[in-house]
């Protein structure tokens, strides 16, 4: 039986980071484990050498690809992105990413693997024109073939896309294409900094719906500067009505990179009100009672399936269960067989090392085991549910026992149940859970910034 806070009997004093209820700067969401700051360059070389031995665990392989293009840079963008490059930046760029892959594809702990899934990302992956994206995916495909992958994701913004390049999609064999939509109303997305408007998210929907791609996700940021009550619910009832296979919703953050950032940091406010943390996590939770009562169901903290058997991402998913992840492009992220490494950040750091035939490897870090562990209990718990199990067959750690204290606390909070099998959170615990995740870092990665 769950056990639930009146049968907590142990419980210790945790704080959070980030206790506060105004939208300060600073990440909010944790994509990885350990930070990205405690990832070095000395730690590089150990990349080049899983890649050149055989594979010592059997995992899934996925490749991700980073398009940072973009129409124009949104206020609240976070991401490596350019909006300054010309066709023959562009043409280098995707000409150097192929060389990433095809020396990844030559490398002993690769070349006889054969990928699992494929993400495109960005930046904006819909910005490549139609040729450009013939040319490039079909370049791809004979490095690293896809026909057998179980899933293709291709990110596209709506004002991009004309019929002609969707077409050209759905040849190559993109499976799921992800929509950012993130409001339908033009005078927030013109505030925020978004490219396009409501009328471009509708005319591309009408042609992803004529040329039936497999899986169809939408993307809604809930708290965009200016964002109202009144305005979330036509939000949501607007991506009720188009039927998407998912939907994913983020809540709206302020990184310290972001422009609104540097308004905040100049002193200046905002031109339209931003919401405070449980006003957003209120609207989510809106959000995923509409969902749920319009037949989704709850797939993430972030995340609704119309039919989560015939819905999957098995992007996420296998990831989130310790999968390789082949990271290219500008300051893409990968995992190889316990390593975590990211490439160069700027432009000419990443190019240069390619013009010379080398991987653009920047920082890396050395998982030790139980890291591994937590890293995955920390990445599935986003789904609202772990199971102790599997952590106790892969890993041989029995995380219930470990983390004892912190079970009892998040249940008598009111954030999760669980009993010697599994660990469920509760819906409060399941809209802020980037927030509570910290509490199960290592002690020496709890003090800095999840960047
Ligand atoms: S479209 Fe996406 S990647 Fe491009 S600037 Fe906006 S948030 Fe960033």
């Amino acid at each position: 039986m769950l056990r639930d806070s009146s049968t907590a009997a142990v419980s210790k004093k945790i704080s959070l980071a980030g206790d506060q209820e105004k939208t300060g700067l600073g990440n909010y969401f944790i994509a990885n484990y350990p930070p990205f700051s405690f990832w070095t360059p000395q730690c590089v070389e150990a990349v080049h050498a899983v890649l050149s031995r055989s594979p010592q665990h059997a995992s899934p392989l996925g490749l991700y690809v980073h398009i940072p293009f973009c129409r124009k840079r949104c206020k609240f963008c976070y991401f490596r992105v350019y909006t300054d490059k010309n066709a023959r930046d562009i043409e280098e760029y995707l000409q150097r990413v192929l060389v990433e892959v095809s020396i990844y594809s030559s490398q002993a702990a690769i070349r006889d693997r054969s990928l699992d899934f494929v993400y495109f990302g960005g930046g904006t992956p819909s910005y490549l024109s139609a040729r450009q994206l013939r040319d490039f995916l079909g370049a791809l495909k004979r490095f690293m073939p896809w026909e057998q992958v179980k899933e293709v994701t291709f990110e596209c913004e709506p004002g991009t896309l004309q019929r002609q390049k969707l077409e050209v999609l759905r040849e190559l064999g993109i499976t799921r294409l992800s929509l950012g939509v993130e409001n339908f109303n033009d005078t927030i997305l013109e505030e925020n900094g978004r490219a396009h408007r409501s009328a471009e998210i509708f005319r591309a929907y009408q042609w992803i719906q004529e040329l039936a791609f497999p899986q169809v996700n939408i993307d809604l940021i809930a708290g965009m500067v200016g964002e109202t009550w009144e305005n979330w619910r036509e939000c949501i009832r607007q991506t009720i009505a188009l039927n998407p296979d998912s939907v994913t919703i983020y809540q709206m953050e302020l990184p310290y990179n972001t422009e609104y950032a540097k308004t905040v940091r100049n002193g200046e406010s905002l031109p339209l009100p931003l919401a405070d943390w449980p006003t957003k996590r209120a609207w989510v939770d809106y959000a995923f009672d509409q969902l749920i009562a319009a037949g989704y169901e709850v797939s993430s903290g972030y995340t609704l399936v119309r039919d989560k058997k015939r819905v999957q991402f098995h992007y996420r998913d296998a990831l989130w269960h310790g999968a390789d992840l082949l990271g290219t492009g500008v300051a893409s992220f990968g995992h190889i067989q316990g390593v975590h490494v990211q490439n160069f950040t700027e432009w000419d750091t990443y190019l240069q090392p390619l013009r010379e035939g080398r991987l653009p490897l920047y920082r890396a870090y050395v998982c030790a085991p139980l890291e591994l562990c937590l890293r995955e209990f920390i990445l599935q718990l986003k789904t609202g549910r772990v199971e102790f199990g599997y952590f106790l067959d892969k890993y041989g750690e029995r995380l219930n026992l470990r983390f004892g204290e912190e079970l009892h606390w998040l249940s008598e909070q009111g954030f999760a149940q669980f009993d010697d099998k599994q660990l469920v959170l509760t819906r409060a615990g399941l809209l802020q859970v980037d927030r509570l995740l910290p509490i199960f870092f290592l002690p020496q990665h709890r003090t800095h910034r999840y960047v």
